[in-house]
């Protein structure tokens, strides 16, 4: 019997997590299927019954559902249960359904080495992905400062998973804060709306922006241009998917092969 696993969220066409799971699902040989799965917020509840009727081995979660799933399993895992979001819920055998959060150890994966006895690290935006961001900081020994437009937000995720010296500030102050910077991670949306933040010189430091392909385009072209070494998050993207296939299979997939499908396909349609 074909297995079913997918992501749920609104929007989801331009979802890439089929494309990288249904790779690795034929690479490794295993019977199952992962589909995109469109849920307008208020109807995740119904889409999980609707899931359980089926043969669901388990799901990714995005916008604007992460909260919701967490809300809905039983077993709610350390990670996913101090950031407030899953993007991870996967069905067991007694009918429920276990909540992980994998875009702490994705992000981890992603960035590399980095060292918190060195490093400075500095988190522009306080929205639900900096949550997931500030928890695996904080947890590997850091006290990142965080930059948002909304400085309640800020200061709350701070208060809340932040390290020791961590501080929450307003955006509008970035230019105080960055020179102390040896890492700037941009979790922004605001390259959605194709707003550029201006960086100072980069003297080679690293500027990550978590967003990938046009929407982050213009502000790693900038920050290239000022001198800073630039990273998107697309790896990030295929290494959380990497550890849900993980916490489904409890089989790492190779981060090379999926990520190697999503330039191609990115590539194909720009
Ligand atoms: P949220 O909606 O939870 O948070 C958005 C953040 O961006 C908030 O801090 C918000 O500030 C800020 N923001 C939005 N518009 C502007 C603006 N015009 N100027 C300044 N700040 C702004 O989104 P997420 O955290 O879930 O996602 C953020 C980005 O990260 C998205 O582009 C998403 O695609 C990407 N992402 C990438 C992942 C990956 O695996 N690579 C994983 C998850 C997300 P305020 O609080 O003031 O509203």
């Amino acid at each position: 019997m074909t297995k079913l696993l997918g992501v749920i969220g609104d929007p989801i066409a331009h979802s890439m997590s089929p494309l990288i799971h249904n790779g690795w699902l034929r690479d490794l040989g295993y019977n199952a299927n992962y589909e995109a799965m469109h849920v307008p917020a208020g109807e995740f509840d119904l889409a999980l019954q609707t899931l359980e009727t089926r043969d669901i081995l388990g799901v990714n979660v995005t916008l604007p559902h992460k909260a919701d799933a967490l809300r809905a399993a039983t077993t709610k895992h350390p990670a996913a249960a101090a950031i407030g979001a899953a993007n991870t819920l996967s069905f067991q055998s007694d009918g429920n359904w276990t909540a992980d959060n994998t875009d702490a150890p994705g992000f981890l994966r992603a960035i590399g080495e980095i060292d918190p006895s060195t490093d400075k690290v500095i988190i522009l935006g306080a929205g639900g992905s900096a949550r997931a961001l500030v928890y695996a900081l904080s947890k590997a020994g850091f006290s990142p400062i965080i930059l948002n437009r909304t400085i309640a937000k800020a200061q709350a995720l701070a208060g809340d998973l932040g390290g020791t010296k961590s501080l929450g500030a307003s955006l509008d102050q970035y230019k105080d804060y960055l020179d102390s910077a040896t890492i700037v991670i941009n979790t922004t949306s605001m390259g959605h709306e194709g707003a550029v933040l201006e960086l100072p010189e980069g003297r080679d430091r690293l500027f990550f922006d978590i967003s990938y392909g046009h929407i982050s385009a213009a502000q790693l072209a900038h920050a290239a241009a000022r001198g800073w070494r630039n990273r998107d998050g697309l790896t990030m993207l295929v290494a959380q998917a990497a550890y849900s296939f993980e916490i489904w299979f409890n089989e790492f997939p190779s981060i090379d092969a999926g990520l190697r499908r999503c330039r191609a396909a990115m590539k194909a349609i720009t």
